[in-house]
């Protein structure tokens, strides 16, 4: 069996790391033989992750940890990101598109990591925090096999 090939890191809750979490989950998910478009497409749903980390789960503070885990297997990526903040106190309302507990946002977060990716879950509780899990498959690794299976 191949190793698993995991990187954890953790952070505080400052805006200026949504910059960082995006490009590291980017970087490393690079190791797959994902299109510039897949990479794109994981740095918008790292900062949405992010970005709601530290404006809900931590309501802006910056004495929190945001954790981000992302790890290869195969041929997709899975990628974690974890808060120990307020929490989502209703859930199914929370992931309905355009809907937001802020007046002033679009609503719009969870909708793009949702399109963004293959898979997304998000487990919730008030006053512990907030996991929000996403997939994301490598479908090039196929593709590119057969490119070098043309005889010229
Ligand atoms: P946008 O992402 O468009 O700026 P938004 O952040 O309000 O707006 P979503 O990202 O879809 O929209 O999140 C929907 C709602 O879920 C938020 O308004 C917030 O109430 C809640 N939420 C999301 N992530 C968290 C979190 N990590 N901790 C606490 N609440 C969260
Ligand atoms: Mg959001």
């Amino acid at each position: 069996m191949e190793p698993v090939n995991r990187m954890r890191v953790e952070f505080t809750s400052l805006p200026a790391n949504v910059a960082f979490a995006r490009v590291a989950a980017a970087a490393f998910a690079s190791q797959l033989d994902f299109t510039l478009n897949d990479l794109e497409e994981i740095k918008v749903a790292v900062s949405e992750a992010v970005t709601n980390a530290i404006v809900h789960g931590y309501e802006n503070r910056s004495d929190g940890t945001v954790v981000m885990s992302v790890e290869i297997r195969k041929n997709h990526l899975e990628i974690v990101v974890e808060d120990s903040g307020k929490g989502i106190e209703d859930l199914e309302k929370a992931l309905q598109p355009a809907y937001s507990t802020d007046p002033e946002r679009m609503g719009l977060g969870f909708a793009f990591m949702q399109s963004f990716s293959d898979s997304l879950r998000v487990e919730s509780s008030p006053n512990a925090g907030t996991r929000v899990t996403m997939t994301k498959a490598c479908n090039r690794a196929i593709s590119s096999r057969r490119d070098t299976e043309v005889p010229f």
